[in-house]
């Protein structure tokens, strides 16, 4: 018993995280300001299923997760919390992660918020956490983090991964470069990585592997911040190519004219940039601009007679219009598979579900 007692952590918490205590940096005192920190994670995709899973592992207090799709079998090659079932359920993501990481660590408080996250309900999603990470697919959603970011004062952490090379940027607001300095052009801007973000993972595919180094990176970055070390983050734009095996750390300057942490103009928190229609991967749009609460159960029962395999599963309803597939959430939000012209699916919309 005495032992015990010489450390003031629960022996069973002390035990769990033994190997992480013993790493210097990290030690007793930053495992117990670990187990009392939060960050929210936007995006539950190949990058933030291995990010929480490192985060949720590593014991921190409290993680919320905002994702706005649903499993897929595409999807269990690199999005390791996923299982078949999941996919053959049709789970959000945000549900099926929520359940695996409660299993994986029940001591730590995973919340999963099943939400298409925009302009007019960033603040509400990520307020309140002293971190916001990046688990997305696309740059407008990336640009909306970095303008609330930088709005709330909070650190954030940039990632991408397309085929075998990933990248990632750590933003402290004011004190290092955000990322508008360093992919926006125009004033200023240097635009470092514009050309390679035109790639996405549905044009040359995607690598595990790729998403797992970055979300490491991305973890460590991330535990570093919630340690209270924040001078040791930051900066640097890290990117690793896992196919050829060439890594980057390249220091970004803070642009003076930058439009969004220097002249505080949050163009994307406004909402003032165009909405994000197509889907990263999929041959799908999203409509999401009628915000309004659905009774799935009863709009199942009615579609029944006029569509194929409708299916709910609590979460979310699906049905088939050949070669159409419409998956529904209860918030009215709607993702359309089989086409990426926004007008068919936009009349496919009003059609089946309404004006
Ligand atoms: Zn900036």
């Amino acid at each position: 018993m005495m032992l015990f007692l010489v450390h003031g952590m629960d022996p069973k918490l002390y035990e769990r995280y033994s190997r992480q205590i013993l790493f210097a940096e990290i030690g007793e005192a930053g495992q117990q300001r670990l187990l009392h920190s939060s960050a929210v994670l936007v995006g539950c995709g190949a990058l933030g299923t291995a990010l929480a899973n490192l985060l949720v592992r590593a014991g921190l207090g409290r993680l919320r997760i905002v994702d706005r799709d649903f499993v897929e079998p595409s999807n269990l090659q690199r999005q390791t919390l996923f299982e078949e079932v999941d996919a053959q359920e049709a789970l959000p993501k945000a549900v099926a992660a929520e359940r695996r990481l409660r299993a994986i660590n029940s001591g730590v408080s995973v919340e999963g918020v099943v939400a298409d996250l925009g302009p007019r309900n960033a603040e509400e999603l990520l307020g309140g956490f002293p971190l916001i990470l990046d688990g997305t697919d696309n740059f407008e959603t990336r640009f909306l983090l970095n303008d609330a970011a930088i709005y709330l004062g909070v650190p954030w952490i940039y990632a991408a991964v397309v085929a075998s090379y990933g990248v990632t940027l750590t933003v402290r607001p004011a004190e290092t470069a955000c990322l508008a300095c360093a992919l926006e052009t125009g004033e200023g801007g240097n635009g470092a990585a514009a050309a390679r973000a035109e790639e996405t993972c549905d044009t040359v595919g995607v690598l595990g592997a790729a998403a797992g180094v970055i979300a490491s990176i991305e973890a460590t970055e991330a535990i570093k911040l919630l340690l209270g070390k924040k001078d040791e983050v930051g900066g640097r734009l890290i990117s690793f190519d896992v196919w050829s095996g060439k890594f980057q750390s390249v220091r970004v300057a803070r642009n003076p004219a930058c439009r969004a942490c220097v002249r505080r103009e949050f163009r994307y928190l406004e909402g003032e940039a165009q909405p994000h229609l197509t889907m990263c991967g999929r041959d799908s749009v999203q409509i999401h601009e009628r915000r309004r609460q659905l009774d799935l159960a009863a709009l199942g029962r009615r579609l029944e007679s006029t569509t194929s395999e409708v299916r709910e599963n609590g979460f979310l309803l699906r049905f088939r219009v050949p070669p159409y597939e419409l998956t529904v959430f209860a918030d009215g939000r709607a993702i359309i598979k089989g086409t990426r012209d926004a007008s068919v699916a936009r009349s496919l919309y009003a059609r089946y579900l309404g004006a």
